[in-house]
């Protein structure tokens, strides 16, 4: 398996190259339309060519690559079903895999951050990668109060479908703001001081109502435009 961590530091957006090494077939999750030049130039370099563009959730905070992607190389975009997004080529359900080549991306139905988030968890070679969009960062977790958030869903998808998870998991979040990279599903699981560790839903539901953040400077093109897969007409 070929893997690439690609990043976009105007939203701190993590963008993961999978590519199967026998049949040369890859695919980019999250890909952001600022830097679709740079992601281009890595999968000709690494000899791969895009089945896919996936995509965790509708994003508040970028644009997403997606239909920029798909104009230029052919490829299809997955997006999943729950998010009403139009001119997708892939409605991404929870049970149903995405092959490329020989790798199988298991989607995840990890409702919370918003309410059609998918997470996805890739087992190959011995590797257990799971990609978690914003439903699990590295000691923290995306935030629950727009796009149909919800922090007690939050809580619940975290424990229930990635907590569960093999312990030595990779886990691969869609931001870090602090340069952090990867975690692993018994790190998260024992200390992010979130959801980890020995915290209830009701501390869990309390932390979250109290963090205020501003409004997504982005949010007001970003949602529509991300609902066309990032075509801005
Ligand atoms: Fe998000």
């Amino acid at each position: 398996m070929l893997f690439r961590q690609l990043f976009e530091p105007q939203s701190s957006t993590y963008t993961y190259l999978i590519g199967c090494e026998r049949t040369r077939e890859a695919a980019l999750i999250d890909p952001v339309v600022e830097t679709i030049e740079r992601d281009l130039a890595e999968l000709d370099a690494l000899g791969l060519s895009i089945r896919f563009t996936i995509e965790t959730h509708i994003h508040a905070d970028h644009v997403t690559g997606a239909s920029a992607l798909r104009e230029r190389t052919g490829c299809r975009c997955a997006v999943p079903e729950k998010s009403g997004a139009a001119h997708a080529d892939v409605a991404v359900r929870e049970g149903e895999a995405i092959r490329v080549g020989e790798l199988e991306l298991q989607p995840l139905y990890t409702p919370g951050h918003t309410d059609d988030h998918h997470s996805y968890f890739l087992h190959h070679s011995g590797q257990a990668r799971v990609f978690t969009g914003d439903a699990l960062l590295i000691d923290g977790c995306g935030r629950t109060d727009f796009q149909n958030g919800d922090s007690a869903t939050l809580y619940r998808s975290v424990h229930e479908k990635l907590f569960s998870l093999p312990e030595e998991t990779l886990v691969y979040p869609g931001h870090d703001y602090q340069q952090r990279r990867v975690s692993s599903i018994g790190q998260e699981r024992d200390r992010n001081p979130r959801l980890g560790g020995a915290k209830s839903v009701n501390e869990f539901i309390e932390v979250m109502a109290a963090l205020n953040l501003p409004r997504p400077k982005k949010m007001d093109v970003a949602v529509p435009a991300n609902r066309l897969l990032g075509q801005r007409h």
